[in-house]
């Protein structure tokens, strides 16, 4: 992997970083969980201290805009931060002598996600390097992930470096002792996991819809519980009758619906949890979001963090969860990611890590 740790003399030279501020904002517009952005200080802070000019791209989600969150972000990260609204302002900063630019929102710019070259191009144009530190989006084919690095000197970040060595750990942990945690939905990002997972684990315990589309192709009554539409097909490769694979006993319902494990499969659960020595937690066991169906995410949460396994997790809404329950310091590592934690520890190539060397060493 190229670390941005081995960067050459960067010195006055422009820098692109693919940075992550894809965070949840209120209705005020206060940004509510800033754990995204304060990851990506200490890369920031290295770059600058190598007195690199840095220009930062990154997009989000909840608002159209990074100008009103500009206040926000300064204050977390401990910079003035200059702002450019277009490529045409980024092109001056790279000829300029500023030292912090932020480019807004890189996903106002429908070229992005279309993965357009000539966009790339013109993004890249100047920078003497490009720095990826945006792991959360990895998995994702987009310009600013997977085809500027091509365009430039490219390395990888420090968070990026980071949350693949505790992936890796928890990916070459020995089978006895490891325990997997999959709830919330999305079968088509979860199944590959427990695909790849199930043979190097004691157990992979499931929650949430995941558990419920393995019930119902099972042949389970699940009333008109939340299934994801192509669960045959995706679960078609896994043997459900597997002895590692559990999925609940009971369940809090409502109206038909199953909306949250219950208390015995909580408390089996916990019993499996207890013996650990190394939890990868992605998902929801329920609809945690109202507080009725928050006690199976919560029994989950407690009985890693009552443990002594090393602890892995990561997903938004499993973060969310954490953070409510006011468990976030607790676990050994939270990961960044939810769609890229999944696909590489479901040991596909993410091609924003490809061109970073991640995979050819
Ligand atoms: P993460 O963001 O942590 O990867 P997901 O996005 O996969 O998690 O899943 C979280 C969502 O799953 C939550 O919105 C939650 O309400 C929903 N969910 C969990 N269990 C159920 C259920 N039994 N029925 C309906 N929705 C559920
Ligand atoms: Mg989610």
């Amino acid at each position: 992997m190229k670390s941005v740790r081995d960067i050459p003399d960067i010195r006055g030279a422009p820098v692109l970083l693919r940075a992550d501020f894809d965070v949840p904002v209120d209705e005020h517009g206060h940004v509510h969980e800033e754990f995204r952005i304060v990851k990506q200080k200490e890369n920031l802070d290295f770059l600058l201290s190598r007195g690199a000019r840095v220009v930062m791209v990154a997009h989000i989600s909840a608002v159209e805009s990074f100008r009103p969150l500009l206040p926000q972000l300064k204050k977390f990260l401990g910079r003035e931060i200059g702002f450019a609204d277009d490529l045409t302002e980024v092109h001056r900063f790279v000829q300029d002598a500023g030292s912090l630019l932020l480019l807004d929102n890189i996903r106002k710019w429908p070229e992005e996600e279309r993965n357009d070259s000539a966009f790339a191009g013109e993004l890249a144009a100047g920078f003497a390097a490009y720095v990826n530190n945006a792991f959360a989006v990895c998995h994702r084919e987009h310009a600013s992930v997977a085809t500027v690095p091509f365009m430039l000197p490219s390395f990888a970040g420090l968070l990026v470096q980071a949350e693949i060595a505790q992936l890796r750990k928890v990916m070459d942990a020995p089978a006895a002792g490891k325990v997997v945690i999959m709830g919330g939905a999305k079968a088509s990002t979860k199944v590959p996991v427990i695909r790849h997972l199930i043979a190097n684990a004691d157990a992979v315990l499931t929650g949430g819809v995941i558990a419920l589309d393995i019930a119902k192709v099972l042949g389970n009554d699940i009333g008109a519980s939340r299934v994801d539409p192509d669960a045959a097909e995706l679960l078609a490769g896994l043997d459900l009758n597997d002895q590692r694979l559990h999925i609940p006993e009971d369940s809090v319902t409502d109206n038909g619906r199953i909306l949250d494990t219950g208390p015995l499969t909580a408390a089996r659960y916990r019993d499996i949890i207890a013996t650990a020595s190394t939890v990868i937690w992605n998902g929801p066991m329920g609809v945690f979001e109202d507080e009725r169906y928050m006690p199976g995410t919560r029994a989950i949460a407690e009985a890693i963090v009552a443990g002594s396994a090393f602890s892995l997790i990561g997903g938004g809404d499993t973060i969310a969860a954490v953070h409510q329950l006011g468990l976030m310091e607790k676990f050994s590592h939270v990961c960044t990611g939810g769609g890229a934690m999944l696909a590489f520890l479901a040991n596909q190539q993410l091609p924003g890590l490809v061109p970073l060397g991640v995979y050819t060493e």
